[in-house]
């Protein structure tokens, strides 16, 4: 009897103990961590952006930038599969898909044939998806993870995947491919709306005015075409980044994905503008900052960032000095160098090593639990 009383004492002791464990935040944070699960996957692209770009960007910023704040690093072999050097349509399908295809494919193979996204299969489990970019969103690398095309400039006929693989909340330029289009007379805009999204544009609204509608999907046109330089006071990506998250994380029990895309970053490479390179190397570092604090609170998210490879060969010459840098460029098109992936919370240290660009796919999948 007394034996028992004692037992049953030390079994409600146990039991405080384990709840307390549960409940203590930190801890929770180590239990996903180890158990390899993300919720929800940020990834970020900053495209263009290889070792010698983000190099510019801390030493044109006093020395630091939020990239530092990463611990666990890889590398990926950004080849296409015709090309040594890929093209941002084959590199993104190659992070959609898992597939290495031919440079102009937008999530079809080496025969032309549609393959399913990790955009795609996350909205078949039911997790919420967005997409933002500073192209166009019917670009390349936005493109990719949702359309299926055999040639990436064919931006009508993407636009109206869109209203296929219906994104949650899906923000860029490019207003013009879905409402006034030269091959047919289809309204995507009206579409889109018949299908139940909320659709802004820059035309009506500012990007920080439009708060998340929960029950509906959200889709903001920047431009009509291609959105300006950061430098000429394009602006829109922190607030287009937080409006993302805030609109997939509410009343949210499975997760989301989420891809959004530096654009320019190349641009600045392919025009060998080192400034044009810098502000939009400044821009992105907003984004990731912000990212990494809101990531670090939630827990459950696994944060990538990467590129799909790098833009105009830049090279910091030798009479470069803190913040103030000499920089040359030595291509007007991409190189093949192996790119950084930098990755933070659950699994992030699947992303360590040496490997193909098709992995990542792969580390994705493998963070969500996904067979
Ligand atoms: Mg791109
Ligand atoms: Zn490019």
């Amino acid at each position: 009897m007394r034996f028992s009383f004692i037992f049953s004492i030390l079994l409600i002791f146990l039991s405080c103990g384990s709840q307390e464990r549960i409940n203590n935040p930190e801890e929770f944070k180590q239990r996903i961590a180890e158990n390899h699960q993300a919720k929800n996957v940020i990834f970020l692209i900053g495209d263009g952006m290889g070792l010698s770009q983000i190099s510019a960007a801390i030493y044109n910023n006093s020395n630091q930038y939020s990239l530092e704040r990463f611990s666990d690093l890889g590398l990926h072999k950004p080849h296409s599969s015709d090309k040594l050097i890929t093209d941002s349509a084959a590199g993104a399908t190659a992070f959609a898909c898992g597939i290495k295809t031919y440079n102009g494919a937008i999530g079809v193979n080496q025969d032309t044939l549609p393959v399913k996204t990790i955009l795609e299969e996350a909205v078949d489990k039911n997790l919420k998806t967005g997409l933002v970019a500073t192209s166009t969103i019917v670009h390349a690398t936005p493109a990719s993870f949702i359309a299926h095309n055999k040639y990436r400039k064919n931006y009508e006929e993407i636009a109206e995947d869109f209203l296929i693989t219906q994104a949650d909340i899906f923000i860029g330029g490019g207003k013009k491919y879905f409402d006034r289009r030269e091959s047919d007379n289809r309204n995507l805009v009206n579409e889109l709306k018949k299908a139940g999204y909320s659709v802004n544009d820059y035309f009506n609204h500012s990007i920080e005015n439009i708060k998340s509608i929960p029950d509906k999907k959200m889709a903001f046109f920047t431009a009509d075409d291609d959105p300006i330089p950061a430098m000429q006071g394009r602006d829109y990506l922190l607030p287009a980044a937080k409006l993302s998250i805030d609109h997939l994380n509410q009343n949210n029990e499975n997760g989301f994905f989420l891809m959004i895309e530096g654009s320019q970053i190349d641009w600045g490479g392919h025009a060998n503008n080192a400034e044009y390179v810098l502000e939009e190397m400044k821009d992105f570092d907003n984004v990731i900052h912000y990212v990494l604090d809101w990531a670090q609170e939630n827990g459950e998210t696994l944060v990538i960032v990467t590129a799909d490879h790098e833009t105009g060969g830049l090279a910091i010459q030798p009479d470069s000095k803190m913040d103030s840098l000499n920089i040359a460029f030595t291509s007007t098109y991409h190189t093949g160098v192996i790119i950084p992936v930098f990755a933070y919370g659950p699994s992030s240290k699947n992303f360590r090593g040496i490997y193909e660009n098709t992995d990542i796919y792969q580390k994705i999948r493998a963070a969500y639990g996904w067979e």
